[in-house]
């Protein structure tokens, strides 16, 4: 399958870069697709064309967007098998996980997003002053590639919802249901340039972010890359929202289910082969318990079966690509060299398959909290079990890294578990294993990044408020919003 051409301006046209890059199926680690590269020329278009559509799609009556945007959730649901086939084949999740986490919650979100459509322009007083929320203009969206319907979706609905014009940039490494949106976007009749799509790595991310006519800067993916991304956009004064990596605790307070926190624990942090920005990757358990908590994961560890992401049975895929697998050994390897001990799984207890990009799921022991491997996101299956002595320890242990983006405490009873998380640092606290809430807002602390997605708070980071200081005989209802 050849990809050349990006979506500007409600047309599909040639890339005009002048490399392809290949899209690799992380299961038969064979290209099944080619991208030519966007130019800069083709950023200045994409950029141009969402600047024209901007007043007209800001100016449009919030039921008119809600309609467009229910119309590209129906006919994303119409590419759902395109969807899940791509992004099974590019990220390597299980097509039993994919069906559900990468397509139908995205298209779920598209609708919650028209709902929300509604709340974006909203108006209200303090003392003397109308307070008005306006959309924060053209926005860039950039992505990466282990969740990418989802994360183009949290910043492409929520910013077209809240009356932005939009220029995505999704990763180069799953690019493929970016494409299939932008056909979604085109079948729903969106005014031209109000979505833009273009192609490319950093060099094309660089120049999006630095074009005069980006407003705001909407950016998911490595720390790394979010600090040069917040370097670019802070020297053109951009509004930035950046949702980063992490390396989230779980904490098993004394008296909780061990055997409930161990399972929930090991099926997040190896959930998309531990390719998840909020993955829980330390479990601290209490000292007494950790050699049992060690037991039980090796007990679940054995329903990781690994294989063909297409085969039912399979509960592990491969990594996405040669390189993440090289990072995630690597990582492995110097941290075993540095003296921790696998308790559960390994390479030698689960053999991976002949090909695909497979690390086999790990859980590892006698690793100090200060120790690499328990601070740096690794972005693979790998868990790291760590003791504690009291639970104040535990919590300090878990905001003892750089980052802060999700959390879950584990307790006796919810009321205990949800004091011991009061002292967490990180944007997103599970209690007791509850489920994940779309609506509720995600994002981190420190190198986690900063600004919330998803819900309401999502869309907020699409808006601007403007206050007008009014009169005493200004009406005290507001005229009606244009
Ligand atoms: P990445 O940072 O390498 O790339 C992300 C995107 O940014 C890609 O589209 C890439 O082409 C582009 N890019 C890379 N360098 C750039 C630069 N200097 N300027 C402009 N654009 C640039 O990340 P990745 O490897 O695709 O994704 C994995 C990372 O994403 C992990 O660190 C993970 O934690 C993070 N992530 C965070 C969240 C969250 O919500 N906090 C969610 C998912 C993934």
């Amino acid at each position: 399958m050849d990809f050349t051409q990006t979506y500007i301006d409600g047309r599909w046209q040639e890339a005009s870069g002048a490399a392809c890059t290949e899209v690799v199926d992380s299961y038969t680690e064979t290209p099944f697709a080619t991208l030519r590269i966007s130019s800069v020329a083709d950023v200045d278009c994409a950029v141009g064309a969402a600047r024209r559509a901007w007043p007209a799609w800001a100016g449009l009556p919030a039921p008119r967007r809600a309609s467009m945007l229910h119309a590209v959730a129906d006919a994303l649901e119409a590419r759902s098998d395109a969807l899940a086939d791509a992004i099974m084949r590019e990220v390597g999740m299980p097509a039993r996980l994919v069906r559900r986490i990468q397509v139908a919650a995205p298209i779920n979100a598209w609708r919650r997003y028209a709902e929300l459509c509604e709340q974006a322009a909203h108006e209200s007083r303090i003392g003397h002053s109308l307070v008005r929320r306006v959309p924060a203009g053209v926005v860039a969206c950039i992505t990466p590639w282990n969740y990418p319907l989802h994360q183009v979706t949290a910043k492409v609905a929520a910013a077209l919802a809240a009356g932005c014009t939009v220029v995505l940039k999704p990763s180069e490494i799953a690019p493929l249901s970016a494409f299939l949106l932008a056909e979604a976007v085109a079948a729903a009749g969106l005014p031209p340039g109000a979505f833009n799509l273009l192609h490319g790595g950093a060099d094309i991310g660089q120049a999006l972010v630095r074009h005069a006519e980006i407003d705001m800067v909407s950016f998911t993916g490595s720390t790394r890359a979010g600090r040069e991304i917040a370097a670019a956009g802070g020297a053109g004064l951009k509004r930035l929202s950046l949702e980063l990596g992490g390396k989230s605790a779980a904490i098993a307070l004394p008296g909780t289910d061990l055997a409930a926190a161990v399972k929930a624990t090991l099926a997040s942090c190896f959930l998309n082969s531990g390719q998840t920005c909020s993955a829980y990757t330390r479990l601290l358990v209490p000292a007494a318990e950790y050699a049992n908590a060690a037991e039980l994961a090796r007990q679940y560890i054995d329903a990781y079966v690994m294989g063909d992401p297409a085969a039912p049975a399979t509960r592990l895929g491969p990594l996405a690509s040669a390189q993440q697998r090289r990072r995630v050994l690597a990582l492995l390897q110097q941290a075993q060299a540095g003296g921790a001990q696998i308790i559960a799984g390994g390479p030698r207890a689960c053999p991976v398959p002949a090909h695909g990009y497979f690390v086999a799921p790990t859980v590892l022991g006698n690793v100090a909290p200060v120790a690499p491997i328990a601070q740096e996101e690794i972005f693979g299956p790998v868990l790291v079990l760590l003791p504690y002595d009291e639970p104040a320890q535990a919590v300090a242990i878990a905001n003892g890294t750089p980052y802060g983006l999700a959390a879950a405490v584990w307790g006796a009873s919810a009321v205990q578990a949800y004091h011991a998380a009061r002292g967490l640092r990180a944007g997103q606290v599970e209690i007791n294993g509850a489920p994940f809430n779309p609506d509720a807002p995600f994002g981190g602390f420190r190198q986690s990044g900063m600004g919330r997605e998803n819900g309401p708070f999502g869309l907020e980071e699409f808006t601007e408020t403007i206050s007008y200081q009014l009169p005493a005989d200004f009406p005290v209802a507001p005229p009606p919003s244009s």
